[in-house]
């Protein structure tokens, strides 16, 4: 089958919805993105309000639930320990996110805030509190008292502490991908589906990307562009193997959600006690509750999504001792993602080696949701060759053996 034909096929194709953009005649851009999650779509989002031509492509559709963009919410916060770049990042990207969820026509963000309970004197949270003030982001210090009066549903030990952001709360994930993707095809963001090959540097010209192939279903395209952004998630180092290097750590994450409304769990923000967090009731999916330690190291295309019961069981002793209350309530729906952890938790937003003109966009490592504006912008400033490049996010600064700094 030739492109010409592809093209028609990919044409008749029914995308997830009629706002898709897709032109059977053009084939090259000035920028490809590789992936519809979250990374992908807000850096072709920028990439278009840059007044580049933009094509997206995906495997599967914008947000879909082997993606690690697909689940149903996200926690969003701006406190970072002494992170200055995430501070920064996820309080720019929570005012992208406001503004393109007061575009839309369900809620993309449910302002109901932050809490993290700590011990006294938690270097983590100091250094938080140092930072936010730094940025004038409003948060909240709350003692042992505070915590058991405002949140009695919690069982607080004696001599924790709280630190409450109240301007942060919960990113609702794929309906946000989705809007985001109807967005910018609208705004003439031409979004294909079909399986980009692995990327070979050695097939460049001058040190260049032309071109990626594709499959969709028997027949395999072709995409041009002067500029390629590889932002394939758990995916990243199956299509760039050679910019990853064994520096990707796919691991398996379980997510349970339990009946409990929000008139039990009162004014309860989203909140972490860690290892363990997870948001209140949001639009009645059931109290959520995850624990952020890495799982064991998956591939994302068989990863077995079934929760194990010894993590239900798990879970049941941490609400009992936590959200006593909460603790035998009937499990309401259970999910099972992935991390794309990084060596260290760092993104890595980085030019591939062998390729001047090729992104490498990733490894989100539990935490990218959040920054999904801030990566956006930033690629587009790479791709457009202007302000500074963080050397934080570099591939040459990660590693080959996992060592979790950013948390
Ligand atoms: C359980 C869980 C809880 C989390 N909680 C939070 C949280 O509370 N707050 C927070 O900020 N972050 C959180 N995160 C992290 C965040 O969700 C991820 O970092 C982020 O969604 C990663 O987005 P992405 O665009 O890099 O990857 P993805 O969303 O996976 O997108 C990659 C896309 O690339 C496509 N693709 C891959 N290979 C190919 C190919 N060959 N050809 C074409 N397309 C391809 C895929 O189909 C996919 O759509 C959590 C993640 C998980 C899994």
């Amino acid at each position: 089958m030739d492109r010409r034909h592809v093209l028609k096929a990919l044409a008749m194709t029914p995308l997830l919805t009629p706002n898709w953009s897709f032109s059977a005649q053009q084939h090259k851009f000035d920028a490809v993105v590789v992936g519809a999650g979250v990374f992908g779509m807000w850096s072709a989002w920028y990439l278009r309000q840059a007044g580049l031509s933009v094509a997206v492509i995906d495997q599967s559709t914008p947000g879909h639930s082997g993606s690690s963009s697909g689940g149903e919410s996200r926690v969003t916060r701006t406190g970072y320990g002494d992170s200055e770049l995430y501070t920064e990042w996820s309080h720019r990207s929570l005012a992208a996110w406001k503004k393109l969820s007061e575009a839309s026509s369900l809620p993309l963000f449910h302002p109901i805030g932050m809490l993290m309970v700590h011990q006294e004197d938690d270097p983590y949270v100091m250094a938080s509190k140092a930072v936010l003030k730094k940025f004038g982001i409003p948060f909240k210090a709350l003692n042992t008292k505070q915590l058991r009066n405002n949140y009695p549903v919690m069982k607080v030990k004696d001599g924790e502490r709280g630190i409450l952001e109240p301007n942060a709360g919960g990113l609702m994930a794929r309906r946000g991908v989705q809007t985001l993707a109807v967005k910018a095809a609208q705004a003439g963001v031409h979004i294909f589906q079909g399986t980009v090959s692995p990327i070979d540097s050695t097939r460049s010209r001058q040190g260049a990307l032309t071109e990626i192939e594709y499959k969709h279903g028997n027949g395999i395209g072709r995409i041009q562009a002067e500029n390629f952004i590889i932002a394939c998630g758990p995916w990243l180092d199956k299509v760039c193997p050679e910019a990853m290097a064994n520096r990707l750590f796919v691991t398996r994450q379980e997510i349970l959600y339990f009946q409990a409304s929000r008139e039990v769990t009162g004014k309860l923000p989203t909140w972490a006690t860690l290892p363990y967090y997870g948001l209140p009731d949001i639009e009645g999916r059931g109290f959520k509750v995850a624990n952020d330690t890495h799982g064991t190291r998956v591939d994302p295309s068989k990863v077995n999504r079934h929760v194990h019961d010894e993590v239900i069981q798990q879970t049941r002793l941490f609400l009992a001792e936590r959200f006593p209350g909460i603790a035998n309530q009937p499990l309401l729906e259970s999910r099972v993602c992935q991390y794309e952890n990084s060596s260290n938790g760092d993104f890595v937003i980085d030019l591939h080696p062998g390729l001047n003109n090729t992104y490498v966009v990733g490894g989100g490592s539990g935490h990218g949701f959040k920054h999904g504006p801030a990566v956006g912008r930033y690629v587009t400033d790479r791709v457009l060759q202007r302000g500074t490049v963080i050397e934080q996010l570099s591939l040459e600064s990660k590693a080959t053996v996992q060592d979790r700094q950013v948390i």
